[in-house]
C-alpha cells in the first residue's frame, strides 16, 4: 500500500464516505488498515487512571479502517487518486499522483554512486 502517516486521504467506502481530506493518523497491519483523524469514531470504555480520563469513563477514539476505503487525496486534482512508483532519473523513488503525473514526494533517496 502506498498510503503512508501524514498523508491527506478521502474516506471512498464505508460509513464515514466523504469528499473532505482527512490526515492518516497511523497505518497499520502492513498497510492494510489506516486509522484516519474523525473517521470510525467509537467509544473505548477505560477504567479510572489512564492518562486522558483520571476518572475512567468513555473514550472518544477513532478506530482503524480497511485501506482499500480510502483514496490519496490529489492537491493538484482536488481529488482522491490513485497513487504509482517510479523512479526518477537519479535513482530515486517516488509517488507520484496517476491522474496528473504530479510527484508527491521521495520514497528512498537517489542512489549513490560506488566508490572505487
Ligand atoms: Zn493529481
Amino acid at each position: 500500500m502506498k498510503i503512508k502517516r501524514g498523508d491527506m486521504v478521502v474516506v471512498v467506502a464505508g460509513d464515514d464516505r466523504s469528499d473532505i481530506p482527512k490526515p492518516v493518523q497511523q497505518v497499520l497491519d502492513n498497510g492494510e488498515k489506516v486509522v484516519v483523524e474523525g473517521v470510525n469514531l467509537v467509544y473505548k470504555h477505560v477504567k479510572r487512571g489512564h492518562p486522558k480520563s483520571p476518572q475512567g469513563g468513555r473514550l472518544r477514539m477513532e478506530k482503524a479502517i480497511q485501506s482499500s476505503n480510502v483514496m490519496y487525496y490529489c492537491n493538484t486534482c482536488n481529488r482522491g487518486v490513485k497513487l504509482g512508483l517510479r523512479y526518477t532519473s537519479d535513482g530515486a523513488k517516488e509517488r507520484f499522483c496517476r491522474k496528473c503525473s504530479t510527484t508527491v514526494g521521495q520514497v528512498s533517496p537517489p542512489r549513490t554512486p560506488y566508490a572505487q
